[in-house]
């Protein structure tokens, strides 16, 4: 038996309830048919052209994305515009998307999760909505540890604050979260991981004392793809269904 894209909506509504996206959020099946088969699911932080093409040459049915396409509602479908030309080029593909985004950001396959996880922190627990925490073995300097979050998420992090601040706990909040550094204070975090610090955000948390790392959108984000992948692959299987399910290698912005 083959999987469908309906089937594939059910289990990451089981996962990550729809429901529990933010109302702004559009998250579920987006692009083509439910009833569609997916034999091949590609699994991507973003559905950008080059995805598309990279599903297209896996033979893939569906693409599911962590953001989704139409984030903003759209009064047109025509190809002079980015996304436009996505959209066509997948119905042009018989594609099908299906995006999780707030909703799978609350849990333990969100980008924060995956994060704290690739970091090897220890008692990663889910502390509000969106923040995660988990302790260091033993407590490092904020900048050692700026140093140790660029090698595990291949991707050049900035730390604001005291670079000789001792980091035992610290708190992770994927994609664009630094509004939550206060949240991660309180609950006794040194430092918080996000993806986009403001400077007015930045400022604060120094002169409390609290270290930010801004680990970029992408590079707190991206590291969920391949556990959303493998996680769905498992899913998959233990239905039977004879599913191949393949965690995206685009570059983010195009050729590298
Ligand atoms: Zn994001």
């Amino acid at each position: 038996m083959s999987a469908t894209v309906k089937m594939v909506e059910d289990i990451l509504n089981e996962l990550a309830p729809m429901e529990t996206a933010e109302s702004y959020d559009n998250v579920g099946a987006i692009v083509g048919r439910r009833d569609a088969e997916a034999a091949r699911i590609l699994v991507a932080l973003d559905c950008t052209w080059d995805v598309v093409q990279e599903a297209v040459s896996l033979g893939a049915e569906l693409i599911v994305s962590h953001h989704p396409l139409m984030f903003h509602p759209r009064k047109n479908l025509l190809e002079e515009d980015a996304e436009g030309r996505i959209l066509c080029e997948m119905a042009r593909n018989h594609l099908s998307l299906v995006a999780a985004h707030t909703n799978l950001d609350q849990t333990e396959y969100s980008g924060s999760a995956a994060c704290a996880k690739l970091l090897n922190l220890k008692n990663i627990r889910k502390e509000t909505n969106y923040l995660f925490l988990g302790d260091l073995e033993a407590p490092v300097k904020a900048v050692e540890l700026e140093k140790k979050i660029s090698a595990v998420l291949a991707f050049p992090v900035r730390c604001y604050g005291d670079g000789n601040a001792m980091i035992s706990a610290l708190a992770v909040a994927g994609g664009a979260d630094d509004g939550d550094w206060m949240a991660a204070k309180a609950l006794g975090a040194q430092a918080l991981l996000t993806g986009e610090v403001r400077h007015h955000n930045a400022l604060a948390a120094s002169m409390s004392g609290f270290v930010l790392f801004d680990g970029g959108h992408y590079g707190t984000e991206a590291p969920l793809v391949p556990f959303l992948a493998e996680y769905l692959q498992n899913r998959l299987n233990d239905v039977q269904c004879n599913v191949r399910v393949f965690p995206s290698q685009c570059a983010p912005f195009g050729s590298v």
